[in-house]
């Protein structure tokens, strides 16, 4: 089987599940317990982790918070931002081409009373920076959060992320991304940048599922960042994500970080060549019947959304699906027509006929040249 749909999620390297083992069966004990081997050996495994999912963000090893993923994560950051600065404002803004996890959230939100804006996007998803600066500039109506997810899952063109967050700091108004799909895949420095929060997932880079973080940027913006936790209890990493921690889990995350850190030249480069020789392989096979809906430029390098001129792509997906893996768009919308390629200006016809290929730096030429052996059959 090809394996061509890493956006939705990617096997775990073999390094990962190495690293985790141990930790399933002989040190089992809790980390937030004090007095015995089994504990501390978890405790300073998870700080290991810790300190490499940070070394991977740009960030402090304190302020990684771990959760069970990117929604627990994007719920965690806007839920606890509106309710921690409430009595600042109740504007929140964000895009039209988030993650479901960001906009169910935002609309969640909505019903208690806070404004959300959503801003438009040009057509490869990318948020609409003059309307931003415009609300940004409205005094009246300044945002509380400014949330914008940095690389999308659907056509992988990533977000300006410098330039809004320079406006963000300007005007004083706390940032988030969500960077679930960028890990491993381009360069991560939200203290250089000046992002105040960040959430991400482990099973987006070779990690094991079940697990992700929300990196808080303790001091920005001259005063201390916080919010108000999703889950309360034992007061767990911080006070800000309570229950025992999943240090099996946290461990493998870790190694995920380590791996995506340490290769990321190598990654990236192995993924542009694989993404261009798709592009080129699926060109020359299909010629004016195709139409890519992926910018080729600032992108993720490896996601191509492409059309396949008067073919329903569920029927393809299902044809291929002996052979290839493939996805119409996020897993976590399947059913519904992409919200994400309708914002971008696609018609029904044109939605109905899109495919989200996702390449993985573990895949190869050979696989590629099977897939179109495959696609033309
Ligand atoms: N945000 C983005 C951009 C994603 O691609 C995903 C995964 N589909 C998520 C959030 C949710 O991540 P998780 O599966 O860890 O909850």
């Amino acid at each position: 089987m090809i394996y061509f749909d890493n956006s939705a999620t990617t096997p775990i390297h073999p390094e990962v599940r190495d690293a985790m083992w141990p930790y399933l069966f002989e040190i089992y004990g809790n980390p937030s317990s004090k007095y015995y081997t089994q504990a501390n050996k978890a405790r300073d495994a998870v700080e290991e982790s810790r300190d490499h999912v940070a070394r991977l963000l740009g960030c402090q090893p304190e302020e990684v918070i771990f959760t069970s993923g990117a929604t627990e994560s994007n719920n965690m950051v806007l839920k606890g931002v509106a309710d921690q600065y409430s009595s600042k404002g109740n504007h929140i803004v964000t895009t039209k081409t988030e993650h479901p996890s960001i906009l169910e959230t935002a609309k969640y939100l909505e019903t208690k009373g806070y404004r959300v804006t959503y801003l438009d996007v040009d057509r490869f998803a990318r948020a609409d920076l003059d309307q931003l600066s415009r609300i940004v500039l409205d005094t009246p109506s300044k945002p509380i959060l400014v949330s914008v997810i940095w690389g999308n899952n659907e056509v992988g063109s990533l977000n300006d992320l410098e330039s809004i967050a320079k406006l963000c700091n300007e005007h004083q108004i706390f940032l988030h991304t969500d960077a679930t799909q960028v890990l491993g895949k381009i360069q991560v420095d939200m203290t250089a940048l000046g992002i105040n929060f960040l959430s991400c997932s482990s099973h987006k880079l070779h990690g094991p599922k079940g697990i992700g973080a929300t990196a808080i940027k303790k001091h920005r913006l001259g005063f201390k960042t916080k919010m108000t936790p999703l889950l309360h209890g034992g007061e767990q990493e911080g006070g800000y994500r309570s229950g025992t921690l999943s240090v099996h889990n946290i461990v493998g995350f870790g190694k995920a970080a380590e791996i995506a850190y340490r290769d990321l030249k190598e990654s990236q480069l192995k993924m542009s060549q694989l993404e261009g020789y798709l592009m080129s392989r699926l060109s020359e096979a299909f010629a004016s019947s195709i139409q890519f809906n992926s910018d080729v430029e600032a992108k993720i390098p490896g996601i191509v959304n492409v059309r396949f001129e008067s073919v329903n792509n569920e029927l393809l997906l299902k044809k291929l699906s002996d052979h290839v893996a493939l996805s119409t768009g996020s897993a976590c919308s399947s059913g519904k027509p992409s919200h994400v390629l309708s914002s971008m200006g696609i018609n029904v016809d044109g939605i109905r006929s899109s495919v989200r290929i996702s390449l993985s730096k573990l895949n190869t030429i050979e696989e590629i040249d099977q897939f179109l052996i495959e696609l033309k059959k």
